[in-house]
């Protein structure tokens, strides 16, 4: 027997002192991966019909820590993000800007990567579009078709409801008042207007040009079946955990169990994690109230990008957090004192020859105290408070002039290891690659100097500062960095 095999067999140590609250349960469940060390997790995307808003980058930097704080643990983390790049709305706006659907939703599904980026989000392993995987969608609908889950009316394909017997789980919907047959053909609707959902829209005129000939007729996909076709593609089933903001929970993420239990006869996902609402001064987002905001437009305000993510990621996942100058004020203080201690302590070689065991023991209590918070359903406010005790206990350290060399190494690497989850401190964990979308800006604000274009090349320039890259131009060339407190 080789070695090589006997090491395989051997049982892997699983962490398993995460819990969660499963929205699918309702319950507070131990986490443990399906299959040995690997996460498997899908978390909804963008819809890349405009700029994304705040609550949704409330969404995308929590997805972001829950990641971060799998990999912390030990867990390899396979996650996919899907980007929705045909539906009612990239249809409708690229048609009002008179430009081929590939086209228009190109600038803001770049305009997403790069935002991310500004925000310190970590890249998925996946980000599979819509339109490029039409086949696994009608092949979707097709199985749905045979198994007698679904039915055509009219030229589109519809999901029936009643014939899956535990719709309505996820959401608390009920079905018992439904007339047999009433459909839906829009995407978004709400709880009491439960009925059989859109698999495969069939083609009419408002679509114009937007439509793929397939086996189950001429059409676009409904929003729902895209998330189920290519979570299941690229994870298969079941897989770990599957997260979006809980104005997701129904229709969508209903209809994506229907869907995918339905054709496979297997559970779908074991986790559902959901995401609280975001609040701008107290109301719900709207352009009417004035309070709708997308990261660009509070950059370009002179606001810090990672007191944004900081001030994102403060409040708990399942609470509503409430957006306002006053908080991201705080936030920014919050920042500045953290990056301001870490800093200190990275410089410091060692001020005094004996060793400061009282420091060493507070921060190993606060690796601790962190960690138990996270375990316990991600709680990110605990986990920040435990941070800000370590920090508190470094500064007096070093105020009191009783930290060794050794003493300065502890305390930078519970800086840096708690920093791989919370991603505010800067350095080991921000990539400094430019995204595509600025390096274009700097290219196009290249040209438009050299042919003294001043007007277009300052707008370039304030473009690039909403995307948290600050330019410089030297003798040598533009140079550029990104705009931290
Ligand atoms: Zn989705």
């Amino acid at each position: 027997m080789s070695l090589v095999v006997a090491q395989h067999q051997l049982p892997r140590r699983v962490d398993m002192t995460l819990r969660l609250l499963n929205t699918y349960t309702k319950k507070l469940q131990k986490f443990v991966p399906l299959k040995r060390n690997t996460v498997r997790m899908y978390a909804c995307g963008p819809t890349v019909w405009d700029y994304a808003h705040i609550g949704n980058f409330r969404t995308y930097v929590l997805q972001d820590v829950l990641r971060r704080y799998l990999k912390y643990k030990g867990f390899k983390v396979i996650q996919v993000t899907n980007i929705t790049d045909v539906d009612d709305r990239t249809i409708r706006q690229s048609k009002e800007a008179g430009l081929a659907l590939r086209e228009y939703t190109k600038k803001y599904e770049e305009a997403y990567l790069a935002d991310l980026e500004t925000l310190n989000i970590e890249r998925a392993e996946h980000y599979p579009r819509a339109t490029e995987h039409i086949d696994e969608m009608v092949a979707l609908v097709r199985k749905l078709i045979r198994r007698d889950f679904a039915y055509e009316a009219e030229g589109s394909v519809y999901f029936d409801i009643s014939k899956f017997k535990t719709y309505g789980r996820l959401s608390g919907a009920r079905i018992g008042e439904l007339k047999v047959g009433a459909r839906i053909d829009s995407d978004r609707y709400s709880k009491d207007e439960a009925r059989d959902f859109v698999l495969w829209k069939g083609w009419r005129p408002d679509d114009g040009e937007v439509f793929w000939e397939t086996a189950i007729g001429k059409g676009r996909p409904g929003w729902h079946l895209e998330c189920s076709a290519m979570s299941m593609k690229y994870l298969g089933v079941p897989f770990d955990i599957h997260t979006g903001g809980e104005d997701l929970i129904f229709p969508h993420h209903e209809n994506e169990i229907a869907q995918s239990e339905a054709a496979t006869g297997k559970r779908f996902v074991k986790f559902w994690l959901h995401f609280g609402m975001l609040l701008v001064n107290d109301r719900k987002m709207a352009k009417s109230s004035g309070n709708f905001f997308t990261l660009r437009d509070l950059l370009s305000k002179g606001h810090d990008r990672i007191a944004i993510r900081y001030l994102l990621l403060s409040a708990h996942y399942r609470a509503q957090l409430n957006f306002t100058e006053d908080a991201l004020a705080d936030a920014e203080r919050a920042v500045k004192t953290l990056r301001g201690t870490y800093r200190r302590v990275s410089d410091i070689k060692g001020i005094s020859r004996r060793g400061n065991a009282q420091l060493r023991e507070a921060l190993t209590k606060e690796r601790k105290a962190f960690e138990k918070a996270m375990d316990d359903d991600l709680n990110t406010p605990r986990a920040l408070a435990a941070l800000h005790r370590g920090a508190r206990a470094v500064n007096r350290a070093i105020d009191q002039g009783e930290m060794s060399a050794r003493d300065a190494s502890v305390a930078r690497r519970f800086f840096s290891d708690l920093d791989r989850v919370f991603g505010i401190l800067g350095g080991e964990t921000k990539s400094e690659e430019l995204p595509e979308e600025a390096a274009r800006l700097i290219k196009e604000r290249d040209q438009a100097r050299a042919r003294r274009d001043w007007a277009t090349a300052d707008n370039m320039r304030k473009q690039l500062l909403a995307m948290g890259i600050s330019v410089e131009d030297t003798p040598s060339g533009t140079t550029w960095r990104r705009t931290t407190v």
